[in-house]
């Protein structure tokens, strides 16, 4: 399935979170109608069980604190495919609100990232390329990700789940991945509930310095409270595991610092992905692995090189933002490559 260019741009503000403001303008305006017009959520929904379930399953993941805190909060999975997340209090009741888009995403994601390896592995060449700046295999795979996001909001057929045809042992590491960014993406929206982040005052979590971030950008009080729910989340997962997660989450927030590459940052909610994920990732020192500490440093190196990058072309389209996508890569191309990943043979 082709999509035009004319499509994409409506698609386009339905399912990316890095909108321009006045897309993200329109795009809240149009999740807010919703909520009060026709999406009815309810804690029983299986969306809504399957999130709590996590909660219960991995008690020891958790600290005490994060446990209690997640116990005595509402959380709601929505059937909708925005992706987005929500924390709010409405009517003394403190509520997580997660919508099926960002799920699916992430799922997408991080089965591709693992498909990317085992391709990767497999040829050891990269016969998969484009021109360009999109220089290495995880990028050109986001990118089918994306195309396949935009079928999916499209034709409302559901996802291609490659899940099932990975290896087993990629299949393992990517559902476990998954559990993991969900675990980071219900901590991240109870942080904004703990630090009262929906009142204006609020209390702050810890002094910030603009001069620390990656890619230097100013900070509004929203978006260091960004920094602040990252920073508070990561600290509610058990210190002996945190490491195990920091490749999730990674992973997760590598799906927006894709996106951002094409399309710039939000710069008014949240900052950018990369400095999200470098901030993050600078709370853990693998000091006695130095194999992991370099793989670390690497993995941000290359999504900053990746958004330097490709700033020109970002500058060019001001307007046009789909542009930045279609001229690195045709739709045509991406779906040439999603049916390679599919025909693969991959055992
Ligand atoms: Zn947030």
């Amino acid at each position: 399935m082709l999509i035009k260019t004319s499509e994409l741009k409506k698609i386009f503000t339905d399912v990316l979170p890095r909108a321009t403001p006045l897309e993200a303008k329109h795009l809240n305006t149009q999740i807010s109608g919703i909520e009060k017009e026709s999406i009815t959520a309810s804690l029983d929904s299986p969306l809504s069980q399957g999130l709590r379930k996590i909660v219960n399953d991995n008690k020891s993941l958790f600290t005490k604190e994060a446990f209690s805190l997640l116990e005595e909060t509402d959380i709601y999975g929505v059937a909708f495919g925005s992706c987005n997340s929500v924390a709010r209090v409405e009517k003394k009741r403190k509520q997580i609100i997660i919508f099926e888009g960002i799920l699916n995403l992430i799922k997408l994601y991080t089965d591709f990232i693992k498909a990317a390896d085992v391709l990767k592995n497999k040829r050891g060449d990269k016969k998969i390329l484009v021109d360009g700046v999109l220089e290495n295999e995880r990028d050109i795979f986001s990118q089918a990700v994306f195309i396949i996001a935009m079928d999916y909001i499209k034709t409302g057929e559901g996802f291609v789940d490659i899940g099932d045809i990975l290896p087993d042992k990629e299949r393992m590491e990517s559902e476990s991945g998954v559990m993991a960014s969900k675990i980071f993406l219900l901590l991240h929206e109870l942080a904004h509930l703990k630090l009262g982040h929906n009142k204006l005052g609020g209390e702050t979590y810890f002094e910030f310095n603009s001069q620390e971030l990656l890619i230097k950008e100013e900070l509004n009080k929203l978006q260091q409270r960004e920094l602040e729910a990252d920073r508070f989340a990561f600290s509610s997962i058990n210190k002996d595991i945190r490491d195990m997660f920091l490749s999730s989450i990674i992973c997760f927030l590598g799906a927006f610092s894709f996106t951002e590459t094409f399309f710039g940052g939000n710069n008014h909610t949240h900052p950018l992905a990369i400095n999200r994920m470098e901030r993050i990732a600078n709370l853990i020192s693998f000091s006695n692995d130095p194999e992991l500490e370099e793989a670390k440093r690497e993995i941000i190196e290359s999504e900053k090189k990746r958004f330097i990058g490709l700033s020109d072309l970002r500058e060019k389209y001001t307007e046009d933002k789909i542009g930045n996508f279609n001229e690195v890569m045709t739709v045509n191309k991406a779906h040439s490559i999603i049916s390679v990943i599919l025909h693969q043979n991959w055992h």
